[in-house]
């Protein structure tokens, strides 16, 4: 409970962010925007897990302007966001795409156990594979898409684009270039599975995105790290495939299991700048512009400095209340501007919560849907 007050206290102290009315819970829902069309959500995992000392906190705040002055004041926040499941980046990507606490090996290539948000969306809503998409970081997110359970699965996922496989792909003979972005995991054990093929790859690129070979690579050369590659891969399946459900999953923040707290910090920073930029993206493409939903969250938090078992910003091993306790923001369509929500809430609603919001039914989702948003 702290940890949410705390994170409260530190928006309201925040310049520029103007929540008093929304606090009383005055501002309108804006329902039926745009009705005709289609209703998008995208959801953004704001990768690896920060600290609030580094990000809400008065000390942190300068790490991230985009959020705290363009986006929260136009987002409902939820401060008290709490991942009661295993603290690995993909088994927590798993379960906050599940509803359900996985517990895969984290360190596997396996699929999620229960249904995932895309299966649930496309056989409800009978969508096709064009509609649900996953830009993941690393090799190791590969099965995100799509469970295994009977009566979902196979065929009823998300495509799944790894920008770093792309380039792996794309950059054959030449990936010496590009080895700041192939980079797969920041954690021990390294576990990265060889995929095969490359074809795929290619295929993705050129009939998918519509990006040649040398104009990828040309790209990739301009982008400073994985996520910024990650969403001008995302940028691209909004304009080429519009995707009503498209989920990215950043991971940069991650890099600060090497111990540097100076990459931390950038991470933080570019992280904030392209939760930013992609909601730029959003009001500028006609098929997204006033009917998206936007989801801001990350998958766990850090280690405390406080907690004698941990090493501060470095890992999340403790599963203490830093590395547990998160937070959350949606904004646009349907979406109460400016207010912000103590009350806990599991990492494990979001599904049932984009389930009410899109029409579908998550009907094996733990979580609860968030009544603030439906
Ligand atoms: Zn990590």
């Amino acid at each position: 409970m702290q940890l949410g007050r705390t994170r409260r206290d530190f928006l309201r102290s925040a310049a520029g962010v103007a929540l008093s009315t929304a606090l009383m819970g005055a501002s309108p829902l804006v329902r039926g925007v745009r009705a005709a069309k289609k209703r998008k959500v995208i959801v953004i995992t704001f990768g690896g897990g920060a600290r609030d000392q580094e990000t809400f906190a008065p000390q942190g705040q300068e790490n991230i302007p985009h959020l705290l002055h363009e986006l929260i004041p136009q987002s409902s926040f939820f401060t008290q966001v709490v991942n009661q499941g295993i603290l690995g980046h993909y088994v927590a990507t798993a379960s906050l795409a599940t509803g359900v606490y996985e517990t895969l090996n984290n360190f596997s290539s396996l699929p999620p156990e229960h249904p995932t948000v895309f299966e649930y969306f496309r056989k409800d809503l009978n969508r096709p594979s064009s509609d649900a998409w996953v830009v993941a970081p690393s090799n190791g997110f590969n099965r995100i898409g799509e469970s295994e359970y009977r009566s979902y699965g196979q065929g009823l996922g998300a495509r799944v684009v790894l920008p770093k496989h792309l380039l792996n792909a794309a950059a054959s003979g030449s990936a010496a270039d590009y080895q700041h972005l192939l980079r797969d995991n920041y954690e021990n054990p390294l576990y990265t599975p060889q995929l095969a093929g490359g074809e795929f790859e290619l295929q993705q690129l050129q009939m998918i995105l519509k990006l040649s070979v040398d104009d990828f690579k040309a790209h990739a050369l301009t982008v400073s790290s994985p996520d910024e590659l990650s969403m001008y891969i995302a940028r691209r399946l909004m304009q080429q495939e519009s995707p009503s459900l498209l989920w990215i999953t950043m991971h940069d923040i991650d890099i600060a299991h090497a111990g540097a707290y100076s990459l931390y910090i950038d991470a933080i920073q570019r992280t904030d700048r392209l939760c930013a930029e992609l909601w730029k993206t959003v009001q500028s493409e006609p098929e997204y512009e006033g009917n998206t939903t936007l989801f801001i969250l990350p998958d766990f938090g850090r280690d405390a400095d406080e907690d004698s078992g941990g090493n501060g910003f470095q890992h999340h091993r403790t599963g203490d209340a830093a590395s547990r306790t998160t937070w959350m923001m949606a904004l646009g369509a349907g979406v109460r501007e400016g207010a912000i929500y103590d009350h806990p809430m599991q990492s494990i609603d979001l599904v049932p919560t984009l389930g009410a919001m899109m029409g579908f039914s998550p009907s094996l989702a733990q979580g609860r849907p968030i009544k603030e948003l439906i």
